[in-house]
């Protein structure tokens, strides 16, 4: 049989492989999974395929354990600890290769893989603060693109948008012998014994924390590692992520084609171009990220709620025409019912979203509409994230509609932004991927996960936004 070369678009297809490496240049490819799944070799080997760089977030995590233990501070005290996260400085090699790390200037790589740092790294990485200020490094890191990054929540939290997100399993014992033979080739002497309980008490805090836990993101690529070779791993991980490039070259625009998403009709498009001149010129709104948005996709934009200006603010900051929901009160004085509905608002019971209104939702998803959705549920009135409804995961899943989070802030407050106290900003976020083919049987769970994951890059955005 033919083998296939690697990169290869569909056959026929020209220039697209061209297209293809263009695309895969700017991926970030994220690889996920518990203690001893292989993610390491994989990541590492993966990057050097790719050409791209590796991030290793678990030695992030064990650098700061490295500084709390030199230093006496406590790993259980949280504050303590994320006060050294903020202070200290972690560089990781940035080559395929990927060995060095820095703490404060000085190499540990080797430091960090001991029994001492294995034992505490848990309950350091399990503090909020340690996890901002590593987040932040690591969204840093992989802001340019060409990154394979690898840990626990690199697609759940760190880069939710990541064109691929792997997820690694492997059954305990495959893991305790993987992490083994690794130890011997850094010229550790390891007990057999204390790594498997190591590895089990990992999973265990891993998986069972509460911010940022070991979980599945949603639209994963799952792969179990128990009877494969790393070969066979490598070439698995790196034939999805050239697919997935390809795929998405034969999604993007053409130069000086049209761009079917963004096709809004005329006197939506003039009112929108109204809309969005007033904003600005009354209240200095400025709009962020429209860039992160793929012309051809469409999406479920999810914005946080503050006001009742938030549908028109946002809608006039999006470049295609969109869909929202409204609650079926505001559908009682008819002129003004006509109004909305002319600019697709959909009425929705509060309480609970009858069947045609579902039914309305996905069939404008499926004709390749975009709609904007407020999690939260209600408007908040501190301004504050209210918790997310799993809903805005369940029309997403269902549909195989990506989710683009949006952050809206200043609508709560338009006299000072018209004194221009204040800036009315709209902040896109990247865009997070959903493969309807990929979701496990548990669905329930993979809403969940997807909302909050939601939730996490709303707070990122809002953080943008205030800058
Ligand atoms: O991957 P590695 O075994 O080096 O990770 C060490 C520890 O760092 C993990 O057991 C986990 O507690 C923590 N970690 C994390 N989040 C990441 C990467 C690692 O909490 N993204």
């Amino acid at each position: 049989m033919e083998e296939k070369r690697r990169g290869d678009a569909a056959p026929g297809s020209g220039d697209r492989p061209g297209r293809a490496e263009k695309v895969l240049r700017d991926f970030v490819v994220t690889i996920d999974g518990p203690a001893g799944s292989g993610k390491s070799t994989t990541a590492s080997r993966l990057a050097s395929r790719l050409g791209f760089s590796y991030l290793d977030t678990g030695a992030m995590y064990r650098a700061v354990t490295l500084a709390a233990l030199e230093r006496g501070v406590d790993p259980e005290d949280g504050a303590a600890v994320s006060r050294l996260a903020e202070s200290v400085s972690i560089e990781l090699g940035g080559g395929p290769e990927g060995a060095s790390v820095r703490l404060d200037g000085r190499d540990v790589a080797r430091e960090i893989r001991g029994a001492e740092v294995s034992r505490f790294v848990s309950p350091v990485s399990r503090h909020e603060g340690v996890r901002r200020a590593m987040v932040r490094l690591q969204r840093r890191a992989g802001a340019g693109g060409g990154v394979v990054a690898e840990g626990r929540d690199t697609g759940s939290v760190v880069f939710p948008h990541a064109a691929v997100r792997v997820f690694l399993v492997a059954d305990a014992e495959a893991r305790a012998k993987r992490r083994e033979a690794q130890l011997r080739s850094m010229g550790i002497v390891p007990d057999i014994e204390e790594i498997r309980q190591n590895i089990r008490s990992r999973d265990e805090m891993d998986s069972g924390r509460a911010v940022s836990p070991l979980v599945r993101p949603a639209g994963a690529f799952l792969v179990d590692t128990s009877d494969i070779s790393i070969e066979e791993q490598v070439s698995l991980v790196e034939a999805e992520v050239r697919g997935e490039a390809a795929r998405l070259a034969e999604a993007a625009i053409m130069d000086g084609e049209r761009n079917p998403a963004a096709r809004a009709r005329p006197y939506y498009r003039a009112s929108r171009a109204l809309v969005r001149a007033l904003f600005r010129g009354l209240f200095g709104l400025e709009i962020r990220g429209g860039e992160r948005l793929r012309f051809r996709e469409n999406y479920i934009f999810a914005s946080n709620h503050v006001s009742y200006a938030d549908p028109p603010v946002v809608g006039c900051a999006l470049d295609r025409e969109i869909w929202f929901l409204a609650k079926k009160e505001l559908f009682r004085n008819r002129a003004f019912a006509r109004l909305i509905g002319a600019y697709h608002a959909i009425p929705v019971d509060r309480e609970e979203i009858e069947r045609k209104t579902m039914k309305r939702i996905f069939s404008i998803l499926e004709g390749g509409g975009s709609i904007l959705m407020f999690p939260e549920g209600t408007r908040s009135r501190t301004g504050d994230l209210r918790p997310l409804k799993p809903g805005l995961g369940y029309t997403a899943v269902s549909a195989g509609v990506s989710i683009a989070p949006v952050y809206v802030a200043g609508t709560n407050d338009l006299g000072r932004c018209l004194l221009r106290r204040r800036r009315l900003r709209v902040v896109i976020g990247p865009p997070i991927r959903i493969r309807a083919d990929r979701i496990a049987t548990d669905r329930k769970s993979e809403y969940r996960i997807l909302t909050a994951m939601v939730a996490s890059e709303l707070e990122m955005l809002r953080d943008e936004a205030r800058n």
